[in-house]
């Protein structure tokens, strides 16, 4: 058996932020443990400047493998998200740090001259730079946890793809996962990461100022160390404790939903949502659920309510999901072991695209309400309308952090 490398740990305590500004200073690398062969599990805390609970849950982690004298197998890296927007408590500066995870985005910035970075391209330039390094040292592939809080109440959950390779990890943590929700945001880290070939999840557990927040960001970390491998479950003896902290915030919410619709908003809307309303609760098609600019914002459809929004920054105001019965997660698991998508093509409306092998077109006017169902199933992901048809592309591609 080889002997792992010695843990080196680069843990850095917050610095207060100087009189006047209100937020937190953090390293850009919160902590670093190395260990022998394993994937690279990257935690990121703070990428919404707003939202500091899950960087101090990553240092707090790092601090107690480091108490505890742990070996790991593969590394555990602490980043900080959005810093200068952390160091004043806003949400962002220019645009939100979280929407720009686009290929195209990312490559414009590769593209870029530094000297005329705004905030967000200066904080992101860094974030990839890490990602980059840590990927070159990841045969497995990364593990990338991307932690956030919520300006509503409400229990924790999980947004991610729907990959095999997402499942694993997210099912692993006792508590809801949302499906279909990444594809109606364009940009975020969770997708760039997953569409790398990468895990990639957004944990979201509780509003910013609870402390419970951090707690739970905490007990994300240790329960994903585990389902991962990089720590075995008999170096972490509480973590059944973790797991019954997830399961009791948790509460009564589903463990599987899927989106069935977001509200956006633009600061023109002047949306204000009516108060009360907290993460999975039902509401009633045509209930009134916020108002705007244009008049009062009704409930769509019969639903529960995820991520209202109750902060003035921001551009989603509402997400409406559903409950997925298990046998769907299940049928979808063992379509695509059996690699049934060669029958997508030969549905009615549906085609190939003409360079892409892994990106299929779907007329709407033929292929009406199963589409994306059956797409969802066997793992396709609805990227964008183009000419009238829908682009749906399947979500196991292998590529990787391209750059430079
Ligand atoms: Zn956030």
């Amino acid at each position: 058996m080889s002997r792992p490398l010695h843990p080196t740990a680069v843990a850095a305590a917050p610095t207060p932020c100087p009189e006047g500004t209100p937020g937190w200073v953090f390293p850009r690398v919160i902590g670093q443990i190395k260990g022998g062969a394993g994937p690279v599990v990257v935690v990121v805390g703070g990428m919404h400047g707003n939202e500091p609970a899950g960087a101090f849950a990553g240092q707090d982690v790092v601090t107690e493998i480091e108490r505890r004298g742990l070996t790991l197998a593969g590394e555990l890296l602490v980043l900080s998200g959005n810093r200068a927007a952390m160091a004043l408590d806003a949400r962002f500066q220019v645009s939100d740090l979280n929407r720009r995870w686009t290929r195209a985005r990312v490559t414009a910035l590769d593209a870029q001259d530094p000297a005329q970075d705004d905030a967000e391209d200066a904080e992101q330039r860094e974030l990839l730079a890490h990602l980059r390094h840590a990927e070159a040292r990841a045969p497995l592939g990364l593990v990338v946890l991307d932690l956030h809080t919520t300006s509503g109440a409400g229990p924790p959950f999980v947004i991610m793809s729907d990959t095999l390779r997402n499942r694993r990890v997210a099912f692993a943590l006792p508590i809801a996962t949302i499906l279909g929700l990444e594809e109606t945001i364009d940009g975020t880290l969770l997708t760039y990461a997953s569409e790398q070939g990468h895990v990639g999840l957004g944990v979201e557990t509780g509003q910013h100022r609870d402390a419970l927040s951090r707690h739970l960001h905490r007990s994300v970390i240790w329960v994903s160390l585990v389902s991962t491998g990089v720590l075995r479950a008999e170096q972490v003896p509480d973590l059944a404790t973790h797991q019954q902290a997830l399961r009791t915030a948790a509460g009564g919410a589903p463990r599987v939903v899927e989106l069935l619709c977001r509200h956006g908003v633009t600061p023109a809307d002047q949306f204000v949502m009516r108060p009360g309303y907290s993460g999975f609760q039902p509401v009633a098609e045509g209930e009134h659920l916020a108002d705007s600019a244009t008049g009062p914002v009704l409930s769509p459809t019969d639903g529960l309510i995820l991520m209202p929004l109750y902060q003035p920054q921001g551009s989603d105001g509402f997400f409406l999901v559903r409950r997925v019965r298990p046998v769907w997660l299940t049928l979808g698991a063992w379509l695509r072991r059996a690699r049934l998508h060669w029958v997508l093509p030969l549905l009615p409306g549906v085609s190939r695209h003409p360079d892409r092998a892994d990106t299929l077109l779907v007329d709407p006017r033929i292929a009406r309400l199963w589409v994306r169902q059956v797409f969802h199933l066997l793992g396709y992901r609805k990227a964008r309308e183009e000419d009238g048809r829908q682009v749906f592309t399947r979500r196991t591609a292998r590529a990787r952090l391209t750059g430079p």
